[in-house]
């Protein structure tokens, strides 16, 4: 019998303490979460995780992610290019490589983008093939483009801006470009309409930022399907 309520004690003992230490972890971890993930402005809709599935095939999304384009400024042969660089970006995004790129993107040793208003590779990877621009917020797995071409002296390959669609590319820039580095580019700027910003000067944290990383695995992939 004393045997009994020894096990039982030592029992509720154990129990309690497992109870202590999971409650601790959580909030260690909570406290982490907050530290990591500053309050962004919009606070973001939650991103669901997809299933991890590293080393399987791609998931279902990407192999009928799209593009709807529209263009403005351009010349036939100009368009031959750009139509050459959305077949490019599709073909990058059904590849298994892409998504390793993208899930796996390490800055300073973690597996993490710049700027990327507190969301994980996996969730920035899911946004990607959601193509849910913050101005055509419906998950329609479809970039949702419009591109219009002008020439300038400056050093601006691209711009855009929050407040419309349109991705404006700069001649100079396109007309010696490969498809694959107008690949790289629009992707970089369709970025942009997902919500990701980056440093406006150089550095070299922002080759890390979501736009300059994603883009540059675009165009480097990209180049296998020219
Ligand atoms: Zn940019």
């Amino acid at each position: 019998m004393a045997k009994l309520i020894v096990l039982t004690v030592l029992s509720l003992f154990l129990f309690s303490c497992n109870n202590s230490e999971c409650q601790t972890q959580q909030e260690k971890s909570s406290e982490n979460q907050a530290a990591a993930c500053p309050a962004p402005e919009p606070e973001p809709e939650p991103v669901p995780e997809p299933l991890p599935d590293e080393g399987e095939e791609v998931p279902h999304e990407a192999l009928i992610f799209d593009a709807k384009v529209d263009l403005f400024n351009f010349e036939r042969l100009d368009e031959d290019k750009v139509l050459k660089a959305i077949e490019i970006i599709k073909t990058v995004i059904a590849t298994k490589e892409f998504r390793d790129q993208v899930i796996g993107y390490t800055y300073q040793g973690k597996k993490t983008f710049v700027d990327n208003k507190g969301f994980s590779n996996q969730q920035i990877y899911q946004m990607l093939l959601d193509g849910k621009e913050d101005l055509r917020p419906e998950i329609d797995h479809e970039m949702d483009l419009e591109l219009e071409l002008y020439y300038s002296w400056t050093s601006t390959v691209g711009y855009t801006t929050a407040n419309s669609l349109r991705i404006f590319m700069n001649t100079k820039f396109f007309d010696n470009y490969s498809p694959a580095q107008v690949a790289g580019n629009v992707f970089h700027e369709w970025i942009h309409k997902l919500g990701f910003t980056h440093d406006s000067s150089y550095s070299v944290s922002r080759d890390s930022s979501v736009p300059y990383a994603i883009g540059y695995i675009m165009r480097d992939l990209g180049r296998k399907y020219e």
